[in-house]
């Protein structure tokens, strides 16, 4: 049952987007979720004055008060100011530029006014459904997505026939779509980057924001969000910006989540399976994000969860020369189709685990989700941060477990802990529910 034989199990082949993404019981929800950690209660969003139909998609949200970014945010934010700001995972930042770009949009013209750039065509998706959450009683406000994978020929027609005011995309296709002159970003007011370190540090995406942003109006507002912005990278996106207004919200060492509780494991690479399949029997969960190194491994320790009678899934699809071994009622269509399927069907609590690289280590929010496991500890200390952000979201409770088999995978832990000043202590046999688990 070890992963390695797991892995030795499945064909072999490769996967272009290695890009890095139960049984147990629980009551849904999130208790906190209106006034956790992160909410500052003495002031609601009426201080902020936005528009009464944005006020009303808040309500129905059931945000009762902004988080701490969002207090230190959003008065600058509708003001048309720049904006460059960190702050820890899960606080509301989507809300920020969500909210204010609604607040001061034009909607009179039939024209992109906001374009918000992201690395994963997930996160493109859920930040297009935060605009159309929020925004849901502001009749007139038109929003879209596009990425990469998709047929190009619909998001040309859709821009053609049904132009957003909002547009939400990944870099690449973004640029496409505008060399195809398809999409015109003359009227362009907002200019908005998520996941801003992920995005500027890795050149291929830099190079496609850079090309888009040449493209666009000179006087325009531009915001970056973040849990993670290197020095390095703060000067590279202070570039695109005048004069911002710099958040952060907390300083880079105490990024760590209060709601959650850390723990690591030592063991044996070939004990891994066996022990994650003991913590899913033993451990009370909503829903559980599994992080592995590659999607060969993803799509390995699903199925081996599956055998088990877990209720697993994975991003991934298998690739075509194996949809027939595709589980029953399992999605025909393309790739692209295929992923935000599943992450809707994990989004909607069809499934209660998911097996994934990073690709959902960033961004991704996923409210009923109170456990991580690393059960393949990351390259790198913020992707570490990045993935246990996916529990403890809002100020609630969660469980990160991190799986340490030999020297490099005990190397990032010590990393995270040094550099975000957090003692992770080996997992006690014992842990009490009620520690990891909102009431
Ligand atoms: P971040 O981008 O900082 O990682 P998100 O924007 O994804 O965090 O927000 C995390 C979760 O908190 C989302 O489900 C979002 O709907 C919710 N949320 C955001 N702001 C508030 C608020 N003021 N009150 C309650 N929930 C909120």
């Amino acid at each position: 049952m070890a992963g390695d034989k797991a892995e030795e199990d499945l064909p072999d082949f490769d996967e272009d987007a290695a890009v890095g993404n139960g049984s147990g019981s629980a009551a849904g929800g999130r208790p906190e979720a209106h006034g956790g950690a992160g909410a500052i209660s003495a002031s609601g969003f009426r201080d902020f004055l936005l528009a009464p139909n944005l006020m009303q998609g808040i309500i129905d949200c059931g945000f009762e008060h902004p988080s701490e970014v969002q207090h230190a945010c959003i008065p600058q934010a509708v003001l048309g100011t720049d904006v460059l700001c960190q702050a820890k995972s899960g606080m509301g930042k989507t809300a920020v530029f969500v909210l204010s770009c609604i607040q001061i949009i034009d909607l009179s013209l039939k024209e992109v006014r906001v374009l918000v750039l992201c690395h994963t065509r997930e996160l493109a998706y859920q930040i297009e459904h935060e605009f159309l959450r929020l925004g849901k009683h502001v009749k007139e406000l038109k929003v879209a997505a596009v990425y990469g994978g998709g047929t190009i020929e619909k998001d040309k027609e859709m821009l053609k026939s049904n132009c957003p005011h909002v547009l939400v995309g990944t870099p690449g296709r973004v640029l496409q779509l505008m060399k195809s002159g398809d999409l015109k970003l003359d009227h362009l007011t907002q200019f908005v980057v998520d996941e801003c370190d992920r995005c500027l540090d890795e050149l291929g995406l830099r190079k496609d924001i850079q090309g888009i942003f040449v493209k666009t109006p000179k006087k325009k507002q531009v915001m970056m969000f973040s849990a993670t912005i290197q020095p390095d990278t703060r000067i590279t996106a202070k570039k695109f910006m005048q004069n911002p207004h710099e958040i952060t919200v907390e300083s880079e060492a105490k990024l760590t989540l209060h709601g959650l509780q850390q723990y690591y494991i030592q063991l044996e690479e070939r004990e891994k399976s066996k022990r994650l399949i003991d913590l899913l029997d033993q451990l009370e969960f909503n829903q559980v994000i599994i992080f592995v190194k590659s999607v060969k491994r993803a799509l390995a320790l699903d199925g081996l969860l599956q055998e088990c009678k877990f209720p697993s899934m994975t991003l991934h699809p298998l690739p075509k020369a194996f949809a027939h071994k595709a589980a029953k009622g399992e999605s025909t269509l393309g790739p692209e189709h295929d992923r935000i399927e599943r992450l809707r069907q994990f989004k909607d609590f069809r499934k209660r685990i998911l097996v994934t690289t990073d690709l959902f280590g960033r961004g991704m929010d996923v409210e009923r989700v109170n456990i991580v496991i690393s059960y393949d500890m990351p390259e790198d200390s913020d992707a570490y941060l990045h993935r246990v952000g996916r529990a403890g979201r809002f100020g609630t409770k969660g469980l990160a477990i991190a799986f340490c088999a030999g020297e490099k995978e005990t190397e990032v832990l010590n990393k995270v802990q040094a550099r975000f000043e957090v003692s992770i202590p080996q997992m006690p046999a014992q842990i009490d529910t009620s520690s990891y688990l909102n009431a």
